[in-house]
């Protein structure tokens, strides 16, 4: 086991943190690093909350926060086989390797130090806030409701990889449940009953036509099943008493939940008026505190504009570090959309890392990127916080 460092710099800190790992629900060994971390940086306040979130801020104290940065602590896990040992944290070829490197623990180290070298500078006016977050790769969104609920940031930077380019939207998602039930009957006499599978069927084909809207940022929307299965299962000899589908729909900017559920009730209603029934899914979980919640999978789409002046200061403070101030969107969900999608705060996406090496076998993240990052980080920090 390698020894924890006792100076922190972006990528000591990755390494230290790839090898944790740490799957959603198993973060106490991050967050425990992490809260280390920003102490020995010198952060003015590190906390810890109820489901495990770990906040420092920087800056002078009873002001608000002008800034937080979110990046999660947890990763999927690392299936398939690997060239190297995924929690090495090994550097190599000018990148550091490993689970985790580019989502995100290469982002998170990157705004902890960024913002810990804006601290130094001691020209903040207002707080600044990073918050490494817990369960994101499960549930979007539920833990940093809780950050904003306590620090109430006025603006909200998504640490997940985009490859060092500014993201100002993101595609929502809702999970949508269909329910469909039939009469069970003996399967040598189907005329007896009415199968649940057949008019599950008519379901999918009904909806497969359904036209999906074009948002004129993030393009045509997606509605697609994930999943069938029937009740009972296996259903032997017996037309089943039920069959549920799983979809997921990628929705644009102010689509809401309530309305695509009721525009797919009046295509089902059509097939049957008391067949089917359709909700969104919702589930249970438990961090690693302890603390169990539940969670709808309803995570809204977000898009803020250029003519914010959030956006007008990332895009100075790329072009003043050498970097393409264009805008661009996240192609998958985020934290995001707690704190623009829900809660309308000024909201952009950027982190060091190629989105498209996420989740993948010999996940790596360039060291050029995680210096980059750090001085972007602490660059807006000090323009959205600082002086002016
Ligand atoms: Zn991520």
């Amino acid at each position: 086991m390698d020894e924890a460092p006792t100076q922190y710099d972006p990528i000591s800190l990755t390494q230290a943190l790839v090898r944790i790992g740490a799957m959603a629900g198993e973060e106490g060994a991050v967050a425990s690093l992490v809260r280390d971390a920003m102490t020995a940086l010198g952060f003015d306040t590190v906390t810890s909350d109820a489901m495990g979130n770990v906040v420092g801020t920087v800056g002078p104290r009873d002001t608000p926060v002008g800034l937080l940065l979110d990046g999660h602590m947890d990763v999927v896990p690392a299936s398939g086989t690997w060239a190297r040992d995924p929690f090495s944290g090994v550097l190599q070829d000018g990148a550091i390797h490993g689970r985790g490197s580019t989502d995100m623990k290469g982002p998170l180290a990157t705004a902890i130090c960024g913002i810990a070298e804006a601290g130094r500078t001691g020209q903040l006016t207002q707080r600044v806030a990073v918050s490494a977050s817990v369960m994101e790769e499960v549930i979007e969104g539920a833990a940093l409701a809780r950050v904003l609920d306590a620090f109430d940031p006025q603006a909200v930077v998504i640490c997940e990889p985009s490859n060092l380019e500014l993201k100002t939207a993101q595609r929502g998602c809702v999970e949508i449940l269909v329910h469909v039930t039939g009469v069970p009957a003996h399967a040598a006499f189907p005329e007896r009953g009415r199968n649940a599978i057949e008019l599950a069927a008519k379901a999918v084909t009904a909806l497969a036509a359904l036209e999906m809207p074009l948002d004129p940022i993030l393009g045509r929307m997606v509605l697609v099943p994930t999943d069938i299965i029937s009740s009972p299962y296996p259903s032997v000899s017996a037309l089943p008493a039920k069959v549920s589908l799983r979809y997921d729909r990628r929705t644009g900017v102010g689509e809401e939940a309530c309305a695509i559920l009721n525009g797919i009730r009046e295509v089902l209603a059509e097939i049957d008026p008391e067949a089917f029934t359709v909700e969104i899914s919702s589930a249970r979980y438990r961090s690693y505190t302890g603390l169990s919640f539940e969670a709808e999978r309803d995570l809204p789409a977000w898009h803020t504009p250029e003519t914010d002046p959030l956006v007008g200061a990332a895009q100075e403070c790329l072009s003043a570090l050498g970097m393409k101030p264009t805008c661009g969107s996240y192609d998958f969900c985020t934290n995001g959309s707690e704190a623009a999608g829900r809660r309308n705060l000024p909201t952009i996406g950027f982190g060091p890392g190629r989105p498209e090496d996420a989740h993948i076998i010999d996940e790596s993240i360039a060291t050029d990127a995680l210096h980059a990052a750090t001085a972007f980080y602490s660059a807006l920090a000090l323009r959205v916080a600082g002086p002016n």
